[in-house]
């Protein structure tokens, strides 16, 4: 064998050897991450009328510059309707002495129909969500009667431990409490909508009787307290239909929309891809790299790294 053929032989493993030790141009991710710059991301100046380019991550919603205007909503229909105009809800269950007293007492119609509402609130399977409609019904998460207190001369009952996000207080009655008052109708309950003194024109009162015993179903409108925003109308952000194209940054004329270098988004359940506005409005997570293992650190010391 000549001397040019052993060192044909001989140089590939002389370069593969040299590589071992060169740093690498391409990023061992999950265990190495690009460095998270908050300020590379894609946003627009409406005076200037200048869009930054940048990178197009998940959004961050200004709480305190957004004025419920709905251009990004606009802006998102003609794309890919991610995004949906929300107010935030809280459900109250209001109650007389004399329907808390039956219900003490275990009176079996009361407490029947305090059962068909449990019932009818019980969270609904994460795995299982209903993929035939294009806006899935996000759960919420309940209470129990003990958090029941007195208050105005009777007793009430927050339903909900958290804000439900929707775009209408007659939605949260659709997707939630349809059901129980549909069992109230069938069971000898008389239901009606009912209007209450000093109420948003968003909130909406159900009166459920029977004989002498009441109870009032009221889904009322959180008011955020931003006072450029007195509607407290906020946009949500469905990750499972957004294309991150950032139109909706683009008509924001309020700089309270623009989106961040965070892109780990994924998720096992198409719920966890709905952002609601406080979700919207919490800062960019910056993940720390994963834990390494003795095969991985070993690798990024031959690396360089
Ligand atoms: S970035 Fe997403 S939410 Fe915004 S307009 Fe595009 S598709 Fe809609
Ligand atoms: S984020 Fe901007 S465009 Fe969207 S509702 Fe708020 S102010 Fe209007």
């Amino acid at each position: 064998m000549s001397l040019s053929q052993v060192s044909r032989v001989i140089k590939p493993f002389v370069v593969a050897v040299k590589h071992i030790f060169m740093t690498p141009v391409t990023v061992k991710y999950p265990y190495e991450r690009i460095e998270n710059v908050t300020g590379e991301n894609f946003r627009y100046d409406p005076k200037a009328g200048i869009a930054y380019p940048g990178f197009k991550g998940r959004h961050v919603l200004h709480l305190n510059k957004c004025t419920g205007c709905s251009l990004c909503d606009i802006a998102c229909q003609n794309i890919s309707e991610a995004i949906t105009m929300v107010y935030g809800f809280n459900v109250f269950l209001h109650f007389d002495k004399a329907f808390y007293d039956a219900l003490k007492k275990g009176e079996k119609t009361v407490v029947e129909l305090m059962e068909a509402l449990v019932d009818s609130l019980s969270p609904k399977q994460r795995s299982e969500p209903n993929l035939s409609v294009s806006h899935p019904v996000i759960p919420v998460a309940w209470s129990d009667i003990r958090s029941v207190q007195q208050k105005d001369g009777g007793y009430e009952w927050k339903l909900n431990l958290d804000p439900i996000y929707d775009y209408r207080s007659e939605a949260v009655i659709e997707k939630h409490f349809s059901e129980f008052l549909r069992w109230c109708s069938e069971n000898g309950w008389s239901v009606k909508p009912i209007t209450v003194e000093g109420a948003d024109k968003e909130d909406e009162y159900h009166e459920i009787s029977r004989d002498d015993l009441k109870i009032r179903l009221g889904v009322v409108k959180i008011d955020e307290g931003k006072p450029q925003n007195k509607k407290s109308y906020f946009p949500s952000v469905d990750y499972g239909r957004c294309v991150f194209c950032g139109f909706c940054v683009d008509a924001c004329p309020f700089y309270a929309l623009e989106m961040s270098p965070e892109y780990e988004l994924s998720a096992t359940d198409r719920i966890s891809l709905y952002y609601d506005p406080k979700k919207l409005a919490s800062p960019p997570r910056t993940q720390p790299p994963a834990e390494l293992g003795w095969f991985e650190r070993l690798q990024l010391i031959l690396r360089g790294g």
